[in-house]
C-alpha cells in the first residue's frame, strides 16, 4: 500500500523486462567471407509475453494510461494488437482492440485474435472503409463511440506515437559503442525512428521495409518532427525486401528462415525478422558493406508459431 493507503498501480518496469537487452555475435560464414561481423541484439528476450520492440513502444504509453483502458487498433495479425492484449493481462489494464475487417465478426476467431481475446481483449470489429478513415477525427470518434471507448486511452495501429518513438531511442543508446550499422525491420517505421535518435553521431540506422510502397522514409521523418521536433540520427532504408508485401512469406523466404534457425538456433519471426535477416545477407554479398563493418541485427520479435502466416495470403 502507497501512503494514501490505495495499492499502487503496476507499472510496465514492474514486469522486469530484461534490460538492456543481450548483444550476442553471430558466427555465419556468408559475412564473415566479406569482413562483415554481425552481432544479434535479443530484443525478442526483454519479456517472454511483451516481446522485443513491443515492449519499448508500449511501456511508456501504458505508464501514461495510468490504469484507464487502452483501446487500440490493428489487423487480424497484428503483433501490436497481441502485445497490447498480452500488456493488459499482465498490468491488470482493460484493453479494446478494435480490428480491422466487420467480416471476421462472423467467424471464428484465427489463432492470433484468440489470444487476444484470452488475454481478456475486447474485440471491435469495423468494416475496411472506416478502419482506413479511423484518422479523420470524426470516424474517430464515432468509432470510440461504437466501441464504447470514448474514456479508454488510445494508442495508434502499429503503436507508433511519440512516446513509442521516444521509448525505442534507448534501444539506441544501448548499442552506442558496439556497431557501425543497426539494421531493423520496418512496419510503420517508430522504432527504426527512435533507434536512429539514440545512436551516436558515427552509427547509422538502416530500415528493412517490410511493406511495399515506399512510403516510409516520409512517415519516419514525420516521426522523428512529431517526437522531436527535427530529424535525428543518420538512417535510410534498405527497399526491395518485402517479398510482396505484409505477411507475404513466399517459399524462398520460408527456406532461408528455416535453415537460419537450423544454423544458429535462432528462432526466426517470419513475417518481419526474416526479412531483415534476409536482406542483411543479400547486402553483404552484392559488397554493400565495407570490410571490417560491424553490423547489429535487432531482433525485434519471436515466432509465435499457430499465430504465423507460413504462406503467402
Ligand atoms: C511490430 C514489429 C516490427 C515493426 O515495428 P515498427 O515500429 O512498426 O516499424 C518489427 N518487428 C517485429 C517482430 C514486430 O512485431
Amino acid at each position: 500500500m502507497s501512503d494514501n493507503g490505495r495499492v499502487p498501480r503496476p507499472t510496465a518496469s514492474g514486469l522486469s523486462p530484461r534490460l538492456p537487452s543481450p548483444l550476442v555475435a553471430l558466427d555465419d560464414d556468408r559475412f564473415a567471407r566479406h569482413g562483415v561481423r554481425v552481432l544479434l541484439k535479443r530484443d525478442d528476450l526483454i519479456h517472454p509475453d511483451l516481446i522485443g520492440n513491443k515492449w519499448r513502444k508500449l511501456a511508456p504509453n501504458l505508464d501514461a494510461a495510468d490504469g484507464r483502458a487502452i483501446v487500440t487498433f490493428g489487423g487480424a495479425y497484428s503483433n501490436h494488437l497481441r502485445a497490447t492484449a498480452a500488456a493488459g493481462r499482465l498490468l491488470d489494464v482493460p484493453t479494446i482492440g478494435i480490428v480491422r475487417g466487420q467480416e471476421l465478426a462472423d467467424r471464428p476467431l484465427n489463432p492470433s485474435l484468440s489470444r487476444c481475446a484470452a488475454d481478456g481483449m475486447r474485440l471491435h470489429f469495423v468494416d475496411r472503409s472506416t478502419y482506413r478513415h479511423k484518422d479523420d477525427p470524426a470516424v474517430l470518434a464515432a468509432l470510440l463511440r461504437a466501441a464504447d471507448a470514448v474514456d479508454a486511452y488510445p494508442v495508434p495501429e502499429g503503436g507508433s506515437n511519440s512516446l513509442a518513438v521516444r521509448g525505442c531511442t534507448e534501444l539506441g543508446r544501448e548499442l552506442r559503442g558496439h556497431a557501425d550499422v543497426v539494421a531493423v525491420a520496418c512496419g510503420t517505421g517508430g522504432t527504426l525512428a527512435g533507434l536512429a535518435a539514440g545512436l551516436a553521431p558515427e552509427q547509422r540506422a538502416l530500415g528493412v521495409p517490410v511493406l511495399k510502397g515506399g512510403f516510409l522514409p516520409a512517415e519516419i521523418r514525420a516521426l522523428q518532427e512529431a517526437a522531436f521536433g527535427g530529424p535525428r540520427g543518420a538512417w535510410r532504408t534498405a527497399d526491395g525486401f518485402h517479398f510482396g508485401g505484409y505477411a507475404r512469406v513466399p517459399a524462398e523466404l520460408a527456406e532461408f528462415a528455416d535453415d537460419f534457425e537450423l544454423r544458429h538456433g535462432l528462432p526466426v519471426e517470419r513475417l518481419y525478422v526474416a526479412k531483415m535477416l534476409y536482406a542483411l545477407v543479400a547486402l553483404a554479398q552484392e559488397g554493400r558493406f565495407a570490410h571490417g563493418t560491424t553490423v547489429a541485427a535487432v531482433i525485434t520479435g519471436a515466432p509465435d508459431g499457430d499465430a504465423q502466416s507460413s504462406t503467402s495470403r
